[in-house]
């Protein structure tokens, strides 16, 4: 039984690499570069998107893909930034999953035009666990972890962040205000994934985010050369 497990799971995530590696190619035909963003829920992605993308990308014209369980509430408010905002949830035809998988996005796909899109945000189901697991096709990936979840959070998940090229620790403002060693973190971070690259943000404050944009931009420049 315990074998037959293993094999239904790995039969799983090849059938989603392969739908992964046609959503992939169907962005790079459009030109379109893609990012998965990942945290749990609450650490402040949507927060962080609006103020990103309301100071606006230069060079990039940026579409958002908004991944939830259920409802369009986050879908709505960065609709309001006027850019193409498509929502994708998981509740109904999915079973409610706790992460988007790469047949989800697929099916999505029709609903944005990647033709006015450069830079493609998938803001992925709150979840630190599965989400790290399904590719969707994208050209990099951005974790978002706040201070208010602790400085151990790395070495509680570290599938998650071992599978992203950039972390994001927002809610800095927080700082003084909850037992987060920034410190530790990094440090705890560091053995988990070795040289990642992060950056330390408030989206309610606007600290950071600037660096955060320019990151984006520059992703969707390089994208071509990252390791798929
Ligand atoms: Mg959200
Ligand atoms: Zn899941």
């Amino acid at each position: 039984v315990h074998r037959s497990t293993v094999r239904v799971a790995r039969d799983v995530l090849d059938a989603n690499a392969t739908i992964a590696r046609a959503n992939r190619a169907d962005f790079d035909r459009a030109g379109v570069r893609v990012v998965n963003l990942m945290s749990a829920p609450g650490a402040g992605k949507t927060m962080l998107l609006e103020r990103v993308l309301a100071e606006g990308l230069r060079e990039v014209r940026p579409g958002v893909l908004e991944g939830d369980v259920r409802g369009s509430y986050d879908a709505e408010r960065l609709a309001a930034l006027h850019l193409p905002v498509a929502q994708l949830n998981t509740d109904p035809g999915f079973g409610g999953e706790c992460h988007l998988d790469a047949n989800m996005v697929r099916s999505a796909l029709s609903a944005l035009p990647l033709e006015e899109i450069d830079l493609l945000v998938i803001e992925n189901v709150g979840n630190l666990v599965c989400p790290a697991e399904f590719r969707v096709g994208e050209d990099a990936r951005v974790m978002v972890s706040s201070v208010a979840e602790g400085d151990d959070k790395p070495l509680k998940y570290p599938l998650m962040f071992r599978a992203c090229e950039l972390v994001v620790i927002n809610k800095i403002d927080l700082l003084e205000h909850v037992d987060f060693d920034l410190d530790k973190y990094l440090y705890h971070l560091d053995r988990v994934h070795p040289g990642v690259e992060h950056m330390v943000v408030s989206a309610r404050t606007g600290e950071g985010v600037d660096a955060l944009g320019d990151w984006l931009e520059a992703c969707a420049q390089r994208a071509l050369v990252l390791d798929r």
